[in-house]
């Protein structure tokens, strides 16, 4: 099972929004590209929902058959392991493989020097086509990465392999990610990564790989863009280079995770992935949940004092929800209006602060973040918040749309 050259990794973290997303795509398809959709929830997203994978199955399903839609899509197990695989084997046929938290587990000496003699070749000078300067692999260098990933890619390896013996190995697509932790790798590190990813037989389509810079949620990219442009494209280039080296699939290609709202990177990714002709994949986080909040916002009433208690809660409960994100948001305290200040807002005053235009004088990234951690209380609100995201379908509806194609597919893709 091959996945298409662009794919958009698509979360939904209550499921009503299927059918709107599957619309942007199909737009661009209009516009003559083709982009798979991807359906993702993680364990953790399911466990604060209180949904189970098979819903996002149904949900993808439904879309599809409503949409009348023709096209491959596919329903991603994200961030799994071997502990929460079980649950997702009968609803996905998109395994992401998290092994980060395997990052720097010792392997046995005796591994770590069979991997280093099997690099032998590589020793010295490096050149890989289209990277100006040439890599230097010396042992010490060859040890750390052993040392730093060989584990992981064992894991992974097993993970891959539980997975094809229920599944078999032709009925699904394999991501191996290592994003979420604090150091990002560099393109000679992913080289090897993908050697031992190779040697551990895993037909890897998608790579998910620490990024240069921060990658928050919701939010815009922070960092140096001219240095993620570099590393991005010699990572592109590593790839095409390992696909030949290690008999890895051909479609290989990088996955951008928390890739929703980098705008301002995504003028960079589209630049590379047509100057080499590459795949990608973007997986988006949250933006569909935030779009939600704001189409309430918007129906104003009953559905706007929903959005401002959201808002109003997630402030009083700051620690708790922020927590589990906390490496992956920024919120400033100074920034964030107070409740007494957000009660009185209109429609218009807190859709525009949440919703992400760059440069729109309301836009308040910190309070979209709070928002973006705060779905724990939409969904503790349970049918009076889904009832509500019924009766105001197709303007929420319209607004998850817009979002995706607007500001995600027309600049990711030049459309
Ligand atoms: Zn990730």
């Amino acid at each position: 099972m091959q996945i298409g050259k662009y794919s958009l990794g698509i979360g939904d973290r209550f499921g009503h929004q299927g059918e709107a997303q599957l619309r942007a795509v199909t737009k661009a398809a209009q516009k003559g590209v083709e982009i798979i959709p991807v359906w993702n929830k993680s364990n953790r997203e399911h466990s604060y929902i209180h949904s189970k994978p098979t819903d996002t199955r149904i949900e993808a399903d439904g879309a599809v058959l409503a949409l009348d839609y023709k096209g491959q899509y596919f329903v991603d197990a994200d961030h799994i392991n071997l502990s929460n695989v079980q649950g997702f084997l009968s609803s996905s046929d998109f395994f992401t493989l998290d092994v980060a938290s395997k990052i720097g587990t010792l392997s046995t000496p005796s591994d770590i020097a069979d991997f280093k003699a099997s690099c032998a070749k590589y020793a010295g000078s490096l050149s890989i086509p289209g990277i100006a300067a040439p890599f230097i692999i010396s042992d010490q260098l060859l040890e750390q990465i052993a040392q730093k990933f060989l584990a992981a890619m064992v894991e992974a390896g097993g993970i891959y392999r539980f997975i094809a013996a229920q599944k078999g190995a032709d009925n699904f697509v394999t991501e191996v990610s290592i994003d979420e932790v604090e150091v990002p790798q560099t393109p000679v590190e992913l080289f090897f990564i993908l050697k031992m990813i190779g040697e551990n037989g895993i037909p890897v389509q998608t790579i998910a790989p620490k990024f240069t810079g921060r990658f928050n949620k919701g939010v815009n990219y922070v960092g140096d863009i001219a240095q993620f442009a570099r590393e991005f494209e010699e990572d592109v280039l590593v790839i095409d280079y390992a696909i030949k080296e290690f008999g890895l699939p051909a479609n290989l290609k990088l996955s951008v995770h928390s890739g929703s709202d980098k705008f301002s990177i995504y003028p960079e990714i589209a630049r590379i992935i047509k100057k080499y002709d590459k795949g990608i994949h973007v997986k988006t986080a949250g933006t569909t949940w935030l779009e939600e909040v704001i189409g309430l916002a918007l129906a104003g009433g009953e559905a706007l004092a929903l959005a401002k208690h959201f808002y109003t809660s997630a402030l009083s409960r700051q620690e708790e929800l922020c927590a589990p994100y906390a490496d992956v948001i920024d919120i400033k305290q100074s920034e964030l209006p107070s409740a007494l200040e957000v009660v009185n807002w209109d429609s218009a005053k807190f859709a525009n602060t949440l919703r992400h235009i760059p440069g729109q004088a309301d836009y308040n990234p910190n309070f979209r973040q709070l928002i973006h951690v705060g779905y724990k209380i939409a969904a503790e609100s349970g049918t009076h918040y889904t009832d509500l995201l019924k009766e105001h379908r197709d303007l929420i509806g319209s607004c998850v749309e817009e979002n995706l194609y607007d500001r995600h597919l027309k600049r990711l893709f030049e459309l």
